[in-house]
C-alpha cells in the first residue's frame, strides 16, 4: 500500500514556525516553540507572496523566503502622511511622538492605527501607513505540522484551533 506524502497545499492546514528580520537584520518577530502558526493554505490568511513560496514544501522542511516591500506590506505612501488639527483630538489623549493611536473615520466607522509623527501647538501629524510599509522582509519558515482540513474548517476559510467557538 502506498499512501502520498502531504506537502503544504490547498486545504492543507499548515503548522510553521518562523522568523521574520529586516533587510538589516533587525527582528521583526519570531513564534515561540510552543505555539507554532496555524493557517489554512490557500485561503490568504498569510502573505500572498509568502504562501506561493511555502507550497509544495514538506513536515519538517526549512526555507528562507526573501519578500521585497512590494510583496510584503507595500510601498511607503507619503499621501498616507496627514495633517490633523490639535483640536480634533480629545484633551486626555496621551499625545506622544512615536506613539500609535486608533483613528474612527466618523463616516465609514472604520477604525485605524496610525504612528503619531510630530506633536505642535496646532497640528499632530499622523503617518496611516503599514509600521513595514517599505520594508524588504526575510522569513526563515520551518513547516510542523500538516494535516488535513476539516469540512467545518472549509466552510468558515480559517482554521480552528482548540477552543475556538463561534457564539
Ligand atoms: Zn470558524
Amino acid at each position: 500500500m502506498t499512501e502520498e506524502k502531504m506537502t503544504v497545499g490547498e486545504d492543507i492546514v499548515v503548522s510553521m514556525q518562523y522568523q521574520v528580520n529586516l533587510d538589516d537584520g533587525q527582528e521583526v518577530e519570531h513564534t515561540d516553540r510552543a505555539s507554532p502558526l496555524e493557517y489554512l493554505h490557500g485561503r490568504r490568511q498569510i502573505l500572498p507572496a509568502l504562501e506561493q513560496q511555502l507550497h509544495g514544501m514538506s513536515l519538517g522542511e526549512e526555507k528562507e523566503v526573501k519578500l521585497a516591500a512590494s510583496e510584503a506590506y507595500g510601498e511607503r505612501d507619503p499621501e498616507e502622511v496627514v495633517d490633523v488639527a490639535r483640536d480634533a483630538f480629545p484633551e486626555s489623549l496621551d499625545l506622544t511622538e512615536g506613539k500609535e493611536v486608533a483613528v474612527r473615520d466618523e463616516e465609514t466607522n472604520e477604525s485605524f492605527q496610525a504612528k503619531i509623527v510630530e506633536v505642535g501647538p496646532e497640528k499632530v501629524v499622523l503617518d496611516f501607513n503599514h509600521p513595514l510599509a517599505g520594508e524588504a522582509l526575510q522569513f526563515k519558515v520551518k513547516i510542523v505540522g500538516l494535516r488535513s482540513a476539516t469540512q467545518e474548517e472549509l466552510q468558515h476559510g480559517h482554521v480552528h484551533m482548540e477552543g475556538h467557538s463561534h457564539g
